[in-house]
């Protein structure tokens, strides 16, 4: 996993003034560690009878669409409001400044289905737990947070309750 570490970029200042932007796109342009996350994510979670993969808009998606199709599981997306074309349940959640907020069509989880939830970066926990709240909605049960990196010192797994968080890289 070091050498996907070391493909990771940080940007300063983005997208505002005193934010370290972890940019992972050189990671998906190498054919080598573009694999290596796969694998590790798949090795983590083969075992888990995932049957439905959550990826959260838009980064998430990079890394939930490979994982499904090679555990055997479905894929479905957490969208920003006005993106999904169906009917949708919706979470919001607080940013530092304001509010986001996060839909799910009503049919892309079922009552009982084993999930798991997929971002890139994982930083205060927000985003993750308002597509928990989502899930949980829906009756599923929600298997864990997986993402490839984890900001510790921002607290979300704590948030997210420590169990049930997994992160192939923490800073
Ligand atoms: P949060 O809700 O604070 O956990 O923020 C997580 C969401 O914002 C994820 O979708 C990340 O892609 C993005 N994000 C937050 N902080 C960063 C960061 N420092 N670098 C890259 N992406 C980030």
């Amino acid at each position: 996993m070091e050498a996907v570490r070391a493909r990771i970029r940080d940007v300063p200042d983005f997208p505002q003034k005193g934010v370290v932007f972890k940019d992972i796109t050189p990671v998906l342009a190498d054919p080598a560690t573009f694999r290596e996350v796969i694998d590790a994510f798949v090795s983590r979670w083969k075992d888990e009878r995932i049957s439905k993969v959550v990826g959260i808009e838009s980064r998430g998606f990079l890394f939930a669409a490979p994982l499904a199709y090679a555990l055997g599981a479905g894929l479905t997306i957490a969208r920003k409001p006005g993106k999904l074309p169906w009917e949708t349940i919706r979470e919001v959640y607080s940013l530092e400044y304001g509010e986001n907020a996060l839909e799910l069509h009503i049919d892309a989880v079922k009552a009982g289905e084993r999930v798991l939830v997929v971002d890139d970066v994982l930083a205060t926990g927000g985003t993750a737990d308002a597509v928990g709240r989502l899930v949980a909605r829906q009756g599923a049960h929600l298997v864990a947070y997986s993402f490839l990196v984890e900001l510790g010192f921002l607290g979300g797994a704590k948030r997210l309750g420590r169990e049930h968080v997994h992160a192939l890289l923490s800073y």
